[in-house]
């Protein structure tokens, strides 16, 4: 093997660590609480690198990947990887991902489906929590469903992960020319749909890129509930981009009316928090909260609510009734309705269509 050299360099994001040796990028590190820290988890994996000077072939790269996490419009596309010792099914999986430019999102199971490997989103889940190259592989833009499949499972590994798409998303939204790219047209498209004076002048206010990443975790949630024959909805809770707690509706499987989305995301957060209360915390769930959820949102003084699709029949934040317009019953809690309304909406109706098929 040649002989692999690294160093720390500043970032965004914080300080990372790349090592390299003649044939291109070994490895990175993406910032752990202390260079200490980070060099040692580089270390785990290359235990013969030695900490150098970056030499002069390196310096553009490792200038662009900083720019990219600081939120430049950079696929990082050319830069050399050495992918000896790389399983074939993790090269493939990382050539693919790589053709996922800044500002996209897409989840485990679509990277499976367009590899032709429908089935296989765990192993590229596998694939990707291997993934020694992050962010010139980008990762971060492959989503996973909550605590499932791996990608989300530490705390600090979501957080990273969105700070990251935060800053491409936001950078790339204030490109202008860019705003034909497909996410850009779904959130004009449903805050143009949204509904009249249901939820008041918080619709106004436009969603940011967080919360289309959150409402995709969620959407997730809603696909678990879908492949265990329950009504699709899932809901994530979460703080200062931490997601807290999941869940997904299940009142048939677990015998239990009280077994909503929300419940479920608002238990887990409170266990996670060793809190009843959810202060400043956010809720994203995939359909208009019911009259019970949104009591338990106002005893758990959730912050905000978003939610994606309208329910005519047994919404609680202005389609049947409106209970957080009610002075007299909330003070805490704001309400956004119609993020990604029509992914939400369109699983809800594929899945009753479907039903009406048996
Ligand atoms: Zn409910």
């Amino acid at each position: 093997m040649p002989p692999t050299t690294f160093c720390v360099f500043d970032s965004a994001i914080g300080r990372c660590a790349i090592a390299w040796n003649a044939k291109g990028i070994v490895r990175l590190q993406l910032p752990e609480a202390s260079d200490a820290l980070t060099c040692a988890r580089l270390l785990r994996q290359l235990p013969d690198a030695t900490q150098g000077d970056a030499p002069t072939s390196m310096h553009s790269a490792i200038e662009r990947i900083a720019a990219l996490l600081g939120g430049e419009h950079d696929d990082l596309a050319d830069l050399a990887l050495d992918l000896e010792g790389v399983p074939p099914f993790h090269r493939r999986v990382y050539e693919f991902v790589r053709s996922i430019g800044p500002g996209h999102t897409i989840t485990y199971g679509e990277v499976a489906a367009r590899l032709g490997e429908p089935g296989a989103a765990r192993a590229v889940g596998q694939a990707l929590g291997e993934n020694p190259f992050a962010p010139v592989v980008p990762c971060h833009r492959v989503l996973a469903a909550g605590g499932r499949s791996g990608g989300f499972s530490a705390a600090g590994g979501v957080t990273t992960k969105l700070r990251m798409l935060e800053n491409e998303r936001a950078r790339i939204g204030s490109v202008p020319g860019l705003f034909d790219e497909p996410h850009s047209q779904d959130a004009s498209r449903t805050r143009a749909a949204l509904p009249n004076g249901s939820t008041g002048a918080d619709d106004e206010k436009a969603f940011g890129p967080i919360d289309e990443s959150m409402m995709r975790l969620a959407l997730e949630q809603a696909r678990c509930a879908q492949q265990a024959g329950e009504v699709p909805v899932g809901a994530v809770v979460v703080r200062d981009g931490e997601v807290l707690g999941v869940g997904f509706n299940r009142p048939i499987d677990a015998h239990d009316p009280s077994a909503h989305a929300e419940i479920a995301a608002i238990r887990a957060a409170s266990a996670r928090l060793g809190n009843y209360r959810l202060v400043g915390c956010d809720l994203y769930v995939t359909l208009e909260p019911c009259a019970m959820c949104a009591g338990a949102i106002q005893h758990a003084r959730i912050a905000r609510v978003v939610y994606g699709a309208r329910d005519p029949k047994t919404g609680a934040c202005g389609s049947v009734v409106n209970l957080f317009a009610e002075p007299r019953l909330n003070h805490h809690t704001r309400v956004q309705g119609g993020v990604m309304s029509e992914a939400c909406g369109a699983l809800l109706s594929s899945f009753f269509a479907e039903r009406r098929r048996r």
